[in-house]
């Protein structure tokens, strides 16, 4: 049978299990036995504690924020780049090209490295900030307890410093930075229950944005050589 959150005698709040034959209170202090099968369960977790574990690495190394720095450098490389490339073009290219072939071989290239590098560092925030808070912990039931699970609202035992806590009831991973475990609105539901599983929807999310950004830079410079072509064929 599928346990129930384990509750204070003295109070009815719920008590996180520990590896431990009692644990306490955080909302009256009382004294909570740990039943055998909740014990059990808590050992079987450790396996599955243990995959969490080796991917969080990981996932901390995704989730490192881009520089700002690699932002303006964005910013700065899709207003400059293309009136700068024209502007050197136009002075040292002899005899001066049309404003056709100037706008199809220069600027439209020029472009290209800037908007992927925009693409990049924003999309990649983006795809990163929306999962992390798909996978946020709840808040605590009482003010002053635990997070709770996002998956069935158990308590997560927190230890200091941790990254995520695998559900000792339903198995789900919640991750336990962020502010988002203080506020329930922003919670919203995620298909991945471990973070593995998130991990891998991370890393398809980046591989589409690379792959899109690609594509798009290969039907800008896919323009630039139509309009040429149409150019040559027309004079
Ligand atoms: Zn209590
Ligand atoms: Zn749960």
């Amino acid at each position: 049978m599928a346990l129930t959150p384990l509750t204070c005698h003295a109070c009815g709040g719920h008590a996180a299990v520990v590896r431990a034959a009692q644990t306490t209170c955080r909302y009256c202090g009382a004294a909570v036995p740990i039943p055998p099968e909740y014990l059990a369960a808590a050992q079987q977790l450790e396996q599955h504690e243990a995959l969490r574990r080796a991917v969080e690495p990981k996932w901390r190394r995704l989730a490192k924020p881009t520089s700002s720095t690699l932002d303006w450098v964005a910013v700065a490389a899709s207003f400059c780049l293309p009136p700068l490339a024209s502007a050197v073009v136009a002075w040292f290219a002899d005899p001066t090209p049309t404003p056709l072939v100037g706008v199809t071989l220069v600027t439209i290239p020029a472009i290209i490295p800037g908007a992927l590098l925009s693409v990049w560092t924003f999309g990649s925030r983006a795809t990163g900030l929306n999962l992390a808070a798909q996978l946020v912990a709840g808040p605590p039931e009482r003010p002053g307890g635990d997070p709770s699970c996002r998956g069935c609202g158990a308590p997560l035992p927190a230890s200091p410093g941790a990254l995520a806590a695998t559900c000792l009831y339903c198995r789900t991973d919640s991750l336990l930075t962020g502010s988002a475990a203080r506020d329930a609105s922003w919670q919203v539901s995620s298909r991945s229950r471990t973070l593995r599983e998130a991990l891998s929807v991370w890393r398809i999310r980046v591989l589409l944005l690379v792959m899109g950004s690609a594509g798009t830079a290969g039907l800008l410079l896919l323009l630039a050589g139509v309009l040429l072509v149409t150019y040559a064929l027309s004079g």
